[in-house]
């Protein structure tokens, strides 16, 4: 990571770079992960639309959904909870 200046050290008129959530894998938050359970899979993506931190990959062209994004998930359940046909299964981490 950059190291911040203060506001002294910045020159008149200097312009700021935007923040990106890329530069922090939240991946390791997690103590518990999403597991995907493909034969109940019917690509319905609402785990997609509900994951809070885009963790889920889909095919877009295709519409159907891929894996989690390991690195980003950080184990919210959200996706298992909103999954009508429970084809996401929270484990322990480091249960599997
Ligand atoms: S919500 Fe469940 S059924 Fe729908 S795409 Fe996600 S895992 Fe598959
Ligand atoms: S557990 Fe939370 S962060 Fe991880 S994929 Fe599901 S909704 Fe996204």
């Amino acid at each position: 990571m950059t190291k911040k200046l203060s506001w002294k050290e910045l020159k008149v008129g200097d312009i700021l770079e935007g923040g990106s959530s890329l530069e922090f894998k939240t991946g390791n938050w997690r103590s518990k992960r999403p597991v995907h359970i493909p034969e109940k899979c019917i690509h319905c993506l609402f785990c997609w639309i509900s994951c809070p931190d885009n963790a889920i990959i889909v095919d877009s062209e295709k519409g159907k959904f891929v894996k989690f994004n390991y690195d980003y998930c950080k184990g919210c359940g959200i996706c298992a909870y909103e999954c009508p046909k429970k084809a996401i299964e929270m484990k322990q981490e480091g249960e599997q």
